[in-house]
């Protein structure tokens, strides 16, 4: 068996999983009991102090109800003691805003599903951001950040280039339930931004994704991650010159290893000159906060990444 079948025989053997799992998870996330129909299906509001996530505090990701998608994370949670969770920031394109038919407030819906989650409120000068989000208990599910490791969601790591670029669109893809910037491939332990600038330590800046294999899969952020930066320029990527900017796979495993080479290799097929690595994953070191969902914090947009359909 070449190379070729065994990656297609991969390929649809995890597909025919997947389906399997979609279907189970449809039933899961559809399956609202009464309360939770009136308030995300009908609009209806629980009633204050009363939801489970109100004062919670545990790190992780707060997920639609109905859907599954990924629309909050903890760290944008903010104690408001207005009886609903409250958060000054969304997950990029998770939230619809519309007008209320009360023609007063403006109702805040899950972009994925239509789900009601509460309403969105601005100028009472409760964070920085000055916005809160008074969501609905009942219309979310929490991902705990252990859990996001577990095995229940998979994780990918991928360099291209300025962390920022690649994390920002990563984030927006469907299925994508966490990204974080971070450092890897080196030989410096716990390595601080400035030690990784100098070119010396070996890292990479990289992204850790974490996503739903029910609703994405590898081989499509891996496809995504490289129509999102050049994967043919080597030692840097775009103005950014230097080891810490290059492109590079981390596998987590050996099915991650078969689809990364086989992508590269239909790339190379259609005449790109793949400068590309493929290397096995070793440890990560999430960046300094300051880089997490840069552009979003500084309402930017990327200088040197760019989709380019390459597949
Ligand atoms: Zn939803």
């Amino acid at each position: 068996m070449n190379t070729k079948i065994v990656v297609v025989t991969f390929i649809i053997y995890f597909a025919a999983m997947s389906e399997n799992s979609f279907s189970q998870e449809i039933l899961k996330f559809y399956d609202l009991n009464k309360a939770e129909s009136s308030v995300i299906n009908n609009k209806g509001t629980e009633t204050p102090f009363t939801g489970k996530y109100t004062n919670y505090k545990d790190k992780g990701t707060y997920i639609c109800k109905k859907c599954g998608a990924a629309l909050y994370y903890s760290s944008d949670k903010f104690e408001s003691d207005c009886g609903w969770p409250s958060f000054d920031n969304e997950i990029k394109g998770a939230v619809k805003r519309i007008p209320d038919p009360d023609g007063l407030r403006t109702e805040i819906e899950c972009a994925n599903c239509g789900a009601h989650l509460g309403h969105v409120f601005t100028g009472e000068r409760l964070t920085a951001k000055n916005v809160r989000h008074c969501v609905n208990s009942i219309s979310l599910e929490f991902v705990p950040a252990a859990l996001l490791e577990s095995g229940r969601y998979g994780t990918a790591i991928f360099a291209g280039g300025c962390f920022w670029g690649v994390e920002y669109f990563l984030q927006k893809a469907p299925g994508v339930i966490s990204v974080t910037s971070g450092y890897t491939g080196g030989t410096v332990k716990n390595p601080t931004y400035q030690q990784v600038c100098t070119g010396n330590t070996g890292h990479a800046e990289a992204v850790k994704v974490v996503y739903d294999p029910q609703k994405t899969s590898y081989d499509k952020l891996l496809k995504l991650f490289l129509e999102i930066h050049d994967p043919t320029q080597s030692g840097g990527q775009g103005p950014d010159i230097g080891d810490q900017y290059r492109s590079e796979i981390f596998y987590m495993n050996d099915d991650q290893k078969y689809i990364a080479e086989n992508d590269l290799n239909i790339l190379k097929s259609k005449g790109f000159k793949i400068a590309t690595l493929v290397t096995k994953a070793s440890e990560f070191y999430p960046a300094e906060a300051y880089h997490q969902d840069y552009y979003f914090k500084n309402g930017k947009t990327p200088y040197c990444h760019a989709y380019i359909k390459r597949f």
